[in-house]
């Protein structure tokens, strides 16, 4: 019997060492949870072109929507575990077990880790003719209307969805929302009157910041974000200890053969040193993260903190979906 199991697994090594040696020698998909043209799908296009000059292969981004991002993390949990589909995501994936009872998969079991990839800030944000003004003014707003405005996000466990709980349960009134399928159709929303009010990463809001096409109330950063300077924190206007910030990380089935987790791991950490990733990240008012982090043991022990950190909170808030 031991002797059939050493056989067997010499076998798969070899096997494994030659579908390494020659990879990639086919597109790389990069799966997203999100819409295109939003927050997650910028951030990945970015890493996609880059570690496309690396592998000289190309990498294409798959869009796959719903559910908060759990249907993308479920394609990926199930896609043959060959380097040739990977999965970039966001916090989401460390919260959606807190949010979602049942998850058709585990986020430290059914992966490999490749690493993380970007820190990226949130603003709350609203359409520009909402009379409030400041953060103080909106919070009597939203008390005096209540039942009256509505927010929107990208489904239950989105980073939008977490800010807007947070920031919703720091005031203590509830607003209607608006799940989409990402940010990018909430923000055309957004800018066309629909909603209210949205919580969404800068990579997203700076533009329209700038151009003034939405009011700003405030960054969820604990300092002011450095493309933003004008934008005061959440913290600093009198909501203390109020801060998110969004992580990304990059994943593979679990299975993937080691070689291949090393190669896509040294395009990620290529990526993350490039001066011009850096440069158009800092455009957006994201963050490239140090080499030790674009490592699987740097996504893999932040994935854990930041369940051990946020399940409770999520738990105990009672946002769950079957
Ligand atoms: N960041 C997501 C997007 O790309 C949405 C979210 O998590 O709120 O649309």
């Amino acid at each position: 019997m031991l002797k059939k199991l050493i056989v067997a697994s010499a076998a798969l090594l070899a096997a494994n060492a030659v579908l390494a040696a020659d990879y990639p020698d086919q597109t790389i998909t990069m799966v997203i949870p999100f819409s295109a043209g939003g927050p997650t799908d910028t951030i990945a296009r970015i890493l996609a072109q880059t570690m496309s000059k690396s592998l000289k292969q190309t990498v294409i981004v798959e869009n796959a929507l719903g559910a908060g991002g759990t249907l993308a993390a479920g394609r990926v949990m199930r896609a043959r575990p060959d380097g040739y589909t990977v999965l970039l995501h966001h916090n989401g994936m460390a919260t959606s077990p807190a949010m979602y009872r049942k998850l058709a998969f585990n986020p430290l079991g059914d992966f490999e880790y490749i690493g993380q990839a970007a820190d990226v800030p949130m603003v709350l944000v609203a359409r520009k003719d909402l009379p409030p003004n400041n953060l103080k003014e909106l919070i009597a707003y939203v008390k005096a209307n209540k039942g009256k405005l509505s927010m929107g996000n990208a489904g239950l466990g989105a980073v939008s969805h977490q800010c807007g709980m947070l920031f919703l349960s720091a005031i203590g009134t509830p607003i209607t929302t608006v799940p989409y399928k990402g940010t990018a159709p909430a923000m055309n929303d957004l800018l066309g009157g629909q909603i209210d009010l949205l919580c969404d990463q800068t990579t997203s809001t700076t533009s329209h910041i700038r151009a003034g096409k939405v009011k700003v109330y405030g960054a969820t950063t604990k300092a002011r974000v450095a493309s933003l300077p004008n934008v005061p924190t959440l913290a600093e206007q009198g909501m203390p200890g109020f801060e998110m910030y969004v992580w990304h990380g990059l994943y593979a089935p679990k299975g993937t053969p080691q070689p291949i987790i090393a190669k896509l791991g040294g395009a990620l950490r290529e990526a993350m040193a490039d001066p011009n990733v850096k440069a158009k990240f800092a455009d957006l008012g994201a963050e490239t993260v140090a080499a030790d982090k674009a490592t699987p043991a740097g996504l893999q022990t932040h994935l854990k903190a930041e369940m051990d950190k946020w399940g409770p909170i999520y738990k105990k808030a009672g946002a769950f979906a079957d």
